[in-house]
């Protein structure tokens, strides 16, 4: 099967020390997946409690020296080996970002893409009411239904006044480190936000991200997938399904790429997505 993981991390974000562009694109190529896409973190503003402990004002990258370093491992890539398999097309690098939205940012957000050349931008919600779900402070003083409700209105919002992007990411985020038992965020719980959503997705030819590092254990709870919101996303007449592993580590591309490939199929869809210079192509499952 012909396998892109479009949602990576390398030495360009500031988590991604543990890996590089060379590590995780090799482990992507020895593990059979067709191309590998670096979504590096864009975020203009990190929260106070982040910062505090982190020290990082802003999470911007070098777009140029991350875009060189693709060069570079792209064409060593190449010259190791001439394709993935017998009629798999040449694996393949791809140069993306994934630009955080935040309200506050995006004269920011604007002016960044419009100063830089990606194949792939992913747009991802990681700070809200400047706070960081991963350091808490988000939930204090809400129930799950109203967390998890506020995020998916603010992908909606945010998402809906950028325009400029190619695929949602990990709508689902809210929920990994979230204080409450509901780990999962199931369209039923919260149908006319997904509609929105969903229906923006598939009227403007974007992609709806599968992100594989939601679906593992986080304190005891394992959030999952809820089939229903790829059906809604369907009724839309959305088909550009992403996967995505979310890797900051070399052994995570691809992570569950086999299953999750198999269940879009289950349920009816035909194609995975990917983006190459901005442009959508899709390859059969
Ligand atoms: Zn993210
Ligand atoms: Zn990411």
């Amino acid at each position: 099967m012909t396998l892109y993981d479009n949602h990576n991390h390398s030495q360009f974000s500031f988590d991604g020390k543990k890996t590089s562009v060379e590590k995780s694109a090799s482990a992507a190529k020895d593990k059979g997946l067709s191309g590998i896409c670096f979504t590096d973190h864009c975020d203009f503003f990190v929260p106070p409690l982040k910062a505090a402990f982190e020290h990082l004002v802003p999470e911007t990258f070098d777009v140029r020296a991350q875009q060189e370093e693709i060069d570079r491992v792209n064409a060593l890539l190449q010259e190791t080996g001439p394709a993935t398999g017998p009629g798999q097309p040449p694996f393949r690098i791809f140069k993306g970002v994934e630009i955080g939205l935040q309200h506050s940012c995006r004269d920011d957000i604007r002016n960044f893409l419009s100063g830089h050349m990606f194949d792939c931008i992913i747009a991802s919600v990681h700070y809200l009411d400047d706070t960081d779900p991963f350091y808490g402070g988000y939930y204090e003083g809400k129930d799950w239904k109203t967390a998890y409700g506020h995020y998916l209105e603010t992908i909606y919002g945010e998402m809906t006044w950028l325009g400029d992007f190619d695929i949602l990411g990990h709508y689902d985020y809210v929920a990994r480190y979230a204080p409450y038992p509901q780990a999962s965020i199931m369209y039923r719980d919260f149908s006319d936000i997904f509609d929105a959503i969903l229906e923006y997705l598939a009227h403007n030819g974007k992609a709806l991200e599968i992100n594989t590092k939601t679906y593992q254990d986080y304190n005891g709870r394992t959030p999952v997938l809820d089939k229903d919101i790829l059906l809604r996303f369907k009724e839309f007449g959305g088909e550009a399904i992403s996967l995505g592993s979310d890797s900051h580590d070399p052994a995570r591309p691809g992570d569950k790429f086999t299953h999750f490939a198999g269940y879009v199929r289950s349920l009816g869809f035909r194609y995975l997505a990917h983006f190459e210079n901005r442009q959508l192509k899709m390859t059969a499952i």
